[in-house]
């Protein structure tokens, strides 16, 4: 291993305050880490008081921990086909941006969305134009809006890069744009990349649709469901039908070097099994 100073790290709770998945983070041998900084199941937040937010900031500024990213609730449904979702969606999306901002947080990653009954192409433009009109609520916010590659389960959008880069189109202020390649899910959507010519292959895919400087993060998950099945279900690494040399290739990607790599493995209370995760993902690095 070189010494340079790998973004590794998991997605950890902050039950307790936000400054303690700092400190869980840091016992596990984090240098990045991942947070919902509200309920990822309720809409309702409460308000961040700036006590709480000093005390983030600062633990995270005497930690290990060189990056925070945030994870955006699941309700957030700015493609869906009811009017009253899509602006409930919006306003929650300004919300998390706002605390983001608050936490110091540069990336909120965000599910795209799920249409109930448009047309694709119409979805896309909706919710490309909801994430513009959000950036444009928040002007002095730092925060950037990675948008998530997904499985494709159900009629969930973004798990082609065509859709995505149609998505990011939509977007004046390209600069608070960019994408979450969650490696479960694109390779649960069909995008192989567990050899060196298919690793290629896929990331020229992604550069020539999206481009490669928009890829912001990764979250770095094994699969339990095979290429192609448009299923999510996460695994440990190793444990999976993606093989390790994937992994492998990945954080070695002096492309990639400076991005966050977020494991999303099932997680134990004890985070034991981050640890080893995270510890497994350590040793693949040259
Ligand atoms: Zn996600
Ligand atoms: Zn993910």
């Amino acid at each position: 291993m070189n010494n340079h100073t790998h973004l590794l790290g998991a997605h950890l709770s902050v039950s307790g305050g936000f400054f303690n998945a700092i400190e869980n983070g840091s016992k596990i041998g984090c240098t990045a880490i991942q947070i919902f900084t509200k309920s990822n199941r309720q809409w309702a937040s409460k308000k961040i008081s700036q006590s709480e937010a000093e005390l983030f900031i600062k633990t995270k500024r005497n930690s290990p921990i060189k990056m925070v990213i945030a994870h955006a609730s699941y309700l957030i449904n700015l493609g869906s086909s009811t009017v009253g979702v899509q602006e409930r969606s919006y306003h929650a999306l300004v919300d998390e941006i706002n605390r983001c901002h608050e936490l110091e947080i540069p990336y909120l990653v965000l599910h795209p969305g799920t249409s109930e009954k448009d047309s694709q192409e119409a979805t896309l433009e909706l919710i490309g134009d909801y994430i513009d009109k959000s950036l444009k609520e928040t002007p002095g916010s730092l925060t950037t809006v990675l948008i998530e590659t997904m499985a494709g389960q159900g009629r969930s959008i973004g798990h082609t890069f065509e859709q995505i880069a149609k998505i990011i189109s939509r977007i004046e202020d390209k600069n608070r744009i960019g994408v979450c390649f969650d490696t479960c899910h694109t390779f649960a959507a069909g995008y192989d990349f567990t050899s060196a010519e298919k690793y290629e292959k896929t990331f020229a895919h992604f550069d020539a649709t999206i481009g490669l400087k928009f890829l912001k993060a990764f979250h770095i998950n094994d699969s339990k469901k095979e290429l192609n099945s448009h299923v999510d279900r996460h695994e440990n690494i190793g444990d999976g039908l993606i093989n390790i040399q994937a992994f492998m290739m990945i954080v070695n990607d002096a492309r990639f070097l400076n991005v966050p790599k977020i494991l999303e493995t099932p997680h134990s209370e004890d985070l034991e099994n981050d640890k080893r995760n995270l510890e497994k993902l350590a040793s693949l690095l040259k």
